[in-house]
């Protein structure tokens, strides 16, 4: 008997040759048992493969664990398999529609008919589930002809996949079965049942079919699934702290900000607190980029139509814009980005070579349409301020230029205690030029390869996305993780070969010819409304000594003490530190805790002992009595605290 070869490239760079019909699963046994345990799926030739499913030609091919997304993705999709298994076991009759993974787990809707679930079901279902899980069931594809399968739903009465049978070619369909349970699904899955150790099911929640209102509402029951209790006890563990640490409770207590029915939904009232933060990462992104060599400007919130003609922003990204004002004839649009009023601004003077780079700056306030439903405290809103810049350049310059930008990004991280972060490299598809992406191969090549060797180059993290860069040029997703592990998504950073044509952007080469610049388009600190957000969760409301909005407060123990409090007070205040005096007549212990609660950095304690000596007794937020310390001493500390921005406690 003759065996056909094939030939597998691996990511690292090897080629391997293997029987034809051998399992991504076989070959990871070939290479370790340990590995095979933690294979959950397959990337063949860029697609999502179950690993039980046979190579009959040759290809590229990375074995999914849980350590990328789409191995975990496939493993939370096979979770809602298992759980629709569970629930057809306890409600027989039950029809489903369709089971996705979400970003953190799973969800399944379904027509429960006459029978309804309820909290105490859940937990019979997770028990369910965990049976079922230990017997190991794999995940058994077949395809199947169109019409075996329309008969096969038609016979259970199933109206829900008979509808989406309506929408499937035949010879792409296929079903997938593990123990009891049989499903339309396009797959992929993992090998079996018995890899999903730890099982949560978190939620109950009415649906629309097909999200429309017109519709029934179906039932949708979300989870969570991992391969290990432990993996299960820390993100219980992580939910409970975040809701302790939520950005609207924490940005309620601290006087943060605040939202009024007049005002409108997503639009946020700034408090005095939260401005003092807005305006101390101001400063900072202010010192930093003037450092980088960025000019400031000021541009207005909105503008006429014909700019968002001229930037494609009409009709393109209408339905995220605010409806037009009309006013002397003309339409006017609340700006969604700023971009377009940096163009007019490069376009105001003619600018030779000697000119680039130009980096234009501002804390741009842009204006989005929002559905209601999708607005979230700062995390989502309507009314948003950017720290933004605009960098024109060089083709020559832009490596320099681009590299320049990543540093910020860092030394912010450096700043913020930001130490789990990601780059997403989003990447062009050469076979889409011209439709979704503008048409310059050469400069996607050499943007891309530029942009990919400075993350290399000062040891980044990131990850590649082909095939999701923005219509102008490679973007750059900032993903960062907070203190207790949630992820965040910061910032966009783009590199654009569009727009600099379509405003007609030009510089004088050193050759004298006309030339278009290339933009980077960058917002290292993202929104204040996002970042913010961010912030508070991150710090637990416990701002470092440089963003808390109050920085020391005095307690004096007595009245007795009041004169000699004022004039701590003074000295503090003359050296820009914001500080004020608990002048209440409250025991000293409550006014510790109510400074405790408020989450002030500094407290300085005042009776008999300190004002004779000319001391204050201190006591750090976190860290509890730091003993008695001359005042000036304190305040040349805390100055150099706040100047040096230390976030550690
Ligand atoms: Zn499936
Ligand atoms: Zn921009």
């Amino acid at each position: 008997m003759i065996h056909r070869m094939i030939k597998i490239h691996f990511p690292d760079g090897a080629v391997r040759e293997y029987q034809a019909g051998i399992s991504s699963l076989e070959i990871a046994k070939s290479i370790s048992e340990g590995l095979a345990k933690k294979v959950l799926a397959a990337k063949v030739n860029g697609e999502v493969w179950d690993a039980s499913r046979p190579l009959q030609q040759d290809a590229s091919l990375q074995l999914l664990t849980w350590d990328q997304q789409e191995g975990r993705s496939t493993f939370w999709h096979s979770s809602a398999h298992l759980m629709a298994e569970a629930v057809e076991s306890v409600f027989p009759g039950v029809k489903f529609w369709v089971g996705p993974a979400v970003e953190k787990g799973f969800y399944y809707d379904m027509d429960l008919g006459q029978q309804k679930i309820t909290e105490e079901d859940l937990v019979v279902l997770e028990k369910k589930m965990n049976e079922l899980a230990k017997q190991n069931n794999s995940y058994i594809r077949k395809e199947m002809p169109k019409q075996e399968a329309v008969s096969y739903f038609q016979q259970k009465g199933d109206e829900y996949k008979l509808d989406l049978l309506e929408n499937l070619e035949d010879g792409s369909i296929t079903f997938y079965t593990q123990g009891s349970f049989t499903d339309l699904c396009r797959g992929p899955h993992i090998p079996n049942t018995g890899f999903i150790k730890a099982i949560k099911l978190t939620t109950i929640a009415g649906a629309y079919w097909k999200g429309d209102e017109k519709n029934k509402q179906l039932t949708r029951v979300y989870g969570v699934t991992f391969p290990s209790q432990k993996e299960l006890d820390e993100y219980l563990a992580m939910l409970e702290e975040a809701k302790k640490r939520d950005h609207r409770k924490l940005g309620k207590e601290l006087g943060i900000f605040t939202m009024d029915e007049d005002v409108g939904p997503g639009l946020p009232l700034w408090l005095p607190n939260g401005t003092i933060v807005i305006e101390e990462l101001e400063k900072l992104a202010k010192e930093t980029e003037q450092a980088a060599g960025y000019k400031r400007v000021v541009t207005p919130h909105l503008a006429k139509e014909s700019m968002y003609l001229t930037s494609g922003h009409l009709p393109y990204y209408a339905e995220s814009m605010f409806p037009p004002m009309e006013l002397e004839g003309q339409k006017y649009y609340l700006r969604a980005m700023n971009c377009p009023h940096h163009h007019k601004v490069f376009a105001a003077e003619p600018k030779s070579y000697k000119d680039m780079p130009l980096r234009l700056a501002e804390y741009g306030t842009c204006y989005r349409y929002e559905q209601s439903g999708e607005l979230f405290g700062l995390m989502r809103v309507r009314c948003l301020h950017m720290n933004d810049a605009h960098i024109y350049c060089t083709k020559e310059q832009f490596y320099e230029e681009f590299r320049a930008v990543n540093e910020m990004y860092l030394k912010y991280f450096r700043i913020f205690g930001i130490e789990q972060y990601v780059m997403r490299l989003s990447l062009h598809e050469p076979s889409k030029l011209g439709q979704k992406y503008v048409n310059e191969p050469e400069l996607w090549k050499e943007t891309e390869e530029l942009v990919r060797n400075v993350l290399i180059k000062t040891g980044t993290p990131f990850v590649e996305v082909p095939d999701e860069a923005a219509f102008y040029g490679p973007k750059i997703d900032v993903q960062i993780w907070s203190a207790i592990g949630r992820e965040f998504t910061l910032a966009t950073n783009q590199v654009d070969f569009a727009q600099g044509r379509r405003f007609r952007l030009e510089f004088t080469g050193q050759d004298n010819t006309p030339q278009t610049p290339l933009i980077i388009h960058r917002a290292p600190l993202g929104t204040h409304e996002r970042f913010i957000g961010f912030l508070l969760e991150h710090y637990a409301g416990k701002f470092p000594l440089w963003l808390a909005p109050l920085q020391v407060k005095i307690l004096p123990i007595s009245d007795k003490f009041m004169d000699y409090s004022k004039s701590i007070l003074e000295t503090l205040k003359n050296a820009d530190i914001r500080a004020e005096i608990d002048e209440r007549n409250e025991k000293i212990g409550k006014k510790i805790r109510d400074t405790e609660l408020a989450k002030v950095p500094y407290m300085l304690i005042i009776g008999e002992k300190e004002m004779l000596e000319g001391k204050a007794s201190v006591r750090r937020q976190g860290k509890g009595d730091l003993g008695m310390i001359e005042v000036d001493a304190f305040l040349q500390n805390i100055v150099a605290e706040k100047k040096n921005r230390q976030s550690e406690m």
